[in-house]
């Protein structure tokens, strides 16, 4: 196939946030981890638009090497994911944020 972004496992922004939280939560297999880290590695928007890449990156890495995550971090992009995962449905509703650049 051609067009599209190029792979054949694609998944969305709103997945990827969506698999993140289940997955730092504990509750995601290694499978969907692997998925969740190629989206991370060339995903600027979920990089860069929503603040996640140093913590998230880290976090996944850890995570994926079976080493225990510290609480405070956990915690930190647990948090910035729900706000993520929140302007992320209101921008796919269609919501006007006034205020934002273009
Ligand atoms: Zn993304």
């Amino acid at each position: 196939m051609s067009g599209g972004h190029g792979k054949d496992k694609d998944i969305s922004c709103s997945e990827v946030l969506d698999k993140l939280y289940t997955y730092i939560d504990g509750e995601l297999e290694d499978d969907n981890c692997d998925q969740v880290r190629e989206h991370l590695d060339d995903c600027r928007p979920c990089l860069e638009e929503y603040g996640l890449e140093e913590a998230v990156k880290r976090l996944v890495a850890r995570h994926c090497g079976c080493d225990p995550v510290p609480l405070g971090l956990r915690d930190k992009v647990l948090g910035r994911l729900a706000r993520a995962r929140e302007e992320y449905a209101a921008r796919e509703v269609g919501v006007e944020r006034p205020g934002t650049p273009t």
